[in-house]
């Protein structure tokens, strides 16, 4: 595969939404997948009655044991205005059955909820209900059979397992480019550049030809099932040659939840280094060009960043919003207040947030405006300015205000789980680098 040529990025989130069908049932008959069938039965020979038996080898399912029941299997995938009544009615259920099934203890609260998308697995016979399922956490599935004295309810534990991956990559055109060729999704990587860089580096400026990430991740799965990325445990990106390091850290007690460096100093700063959504950025960057319309500090005392209009513009630190309307060759334009003496301002903007106003308070990372070419401006592109005490200073070199380090209560327990996951990085550092030697890695 080349690397030169240029890829767009289409960001997608993971969850697909299924609400769009044109057919109102999805119906699914156990026939239509015999291989499904089969895998069911070879788990349940093992121990037809006992839900516990998950760790066996059958594959993951959201209705297990129900092959084993006699009758018609359907997969119901919950539309819009459903209720349980309605499905029933649909499939010419048994409302009787569905009374007593509501009427079991844990059943009528697990069900009492159910929204579009979800899915509800059903066995029965003309009508009969011999079995309903419902997957109704990321861990628990209700499972509701047919005993002889009636029906009986319970929860089945699906346990997720979190298992730690490293990923290695090479920025060739763009972050999303060499995350997708690093095999790491795109949500993780925005997890490294909003929450976790996303105050030191700016991904719309500084990103180089050649810089690296390294990271450690958990991934999900259920029964050997591939569920999605969790969250970055540690984290290098060398920009420029310029060498960051990042952990995760969570205390015992739930006071600290964040992302540090190795010294225990937070990433967090009061302020973005680039307040704006990088991802329709990234999408059209090129390392090796500069931006045409990147003017000097000096001559408008601002940072210019190219973007496409419609862009999403973020407040860059907590504050409120000072003037929000038309100015001169600013165009539309939005000043914030910081507190401290420091503000900043988003010129030549498309518009405003729906309902921005003067005096409004704003929370960093908030949307409050839309990248545009209103006022003076050549194209399409976000200036922005950085004040203190009302004097211009230079936004990509100013040193931002620090958030807090790790109180030094926890400093102890952050030193050493900090040590084992820099550890992990290095460790994970050399299987990288011989990856890469073997053809597979990206230079
Ligand atoms: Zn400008």
């Amino acid at each position: 595969m080349s690397h030169d040529t240029r890829i767009r990025f289409d960001y997608s989130p993971a969850i697909t939404t299924v609400t769009a069908r044109p057919v109102r049932w999805r119906l699914l008959p156990l026939m239509m997948f015999p291989l499904l069938g089969g895998a069911l039965v070879y788990g349940l020979t093992q121990n037809p009655l006992m839900h516990t038996a998950r760790e066996s080898a059958a594959p993951a399912t959201d209705a297990p044991d129900l092959a084993s029941l006699p009758g018609e299997k359907l997969d119901v995938i919950v539309q819009r205005h459903d209720t349980l009544d309605r499905i029933f009615r649909q499939f010419k259920l048994d409302q009787t059955d569905l009374a007593a099934i509501l009427g079991l203890p844990g059943a009528r609260q697990a069900l009492s909820q159910i929204r579009p998308g979800d899915k509800l697995t059903l066995v029965h016979e003309d009508g009969t209900v011999h079995a309903l399922n419902r997957r109704i956490s990321e861990t628990e599935i209700l499972s509701v059979t047919r005993a002889d004295s009636g029906f009986a309810a319970e929860i089945i534990t699906t346990p997720v397992e979190f298992r730690a991956t490293h990923a290695y990559g090479t920025i060739d055109s763009s972050l999303f480019v060499a995350a997708r060729a690093a095999g790491v999704n795109p949500e993780t990587i925005l997890q490294l550049a909003n929450d976790i860089f996303g105050w030191e580096i700016d991904f719309v400026l500084d990103i180089r030809t050649g810089d690296r990430f390294h990271l450690v991740y958990e991934q999900k799965f259920r029964d050997g099932q591939y569920l999605g990325d969790a969250r970055i445990l540690a984290a290098e990106f060398v920009n420029a040659g310029e060498r960051h390091h990042a952990v995760h850290y969570a205390s015992a007690d739930g006071q600290i939840d964040g992302y540090f460096t190795p010294d225990g100093r937070s990433m967090r700063r009061q302020f973005l280094r680039a307040p704006l959504d990088f991802r329709r950025v990234s999408s059209n960057f090129n390392p090796n060009r500069r931006h045409p319309i990147l003017n000097s500090i000096r001559a408008h005392q601002g940072v210019d960043y190219a973007a496409p209009t419609g862009t999403s513009i973020k407040a860059s630190g907590d504050g409120r919003v000072s003037f929000a309307g038309v100015k001169g060759g600013y165009g539309k334009v939005i000043t914030l207040e910081h507190g401290g003496g420091i503000s900043t301002l988003y010129g030549h903007l498309s518009g405003f947030a729906r309902g921005l106003r003067p005096g409004q308070r704003v929370k960093q990372g908030d949307t409050i405006g839309y990248v545009g070419s209103t006022g003076a401006a050549t194209g399409p592109h976000l200036h922005y300015e950085y004040r203190v005490n009302g004097i211009h200073r230079n936004p990509r070199t100013v040193r931002l205000p620090d958030a807090a380090p790790i109180p030094a209560d926890y400093l102890v327990d952050f030193q050493s789980k900090a040590a084992a996951l820099i550890a992990q990085l290095e460790q994970g550092r050399g299987t990288a680098v011989a990856t890469s030697e073997d053809g597979q890695g990206r230079r």
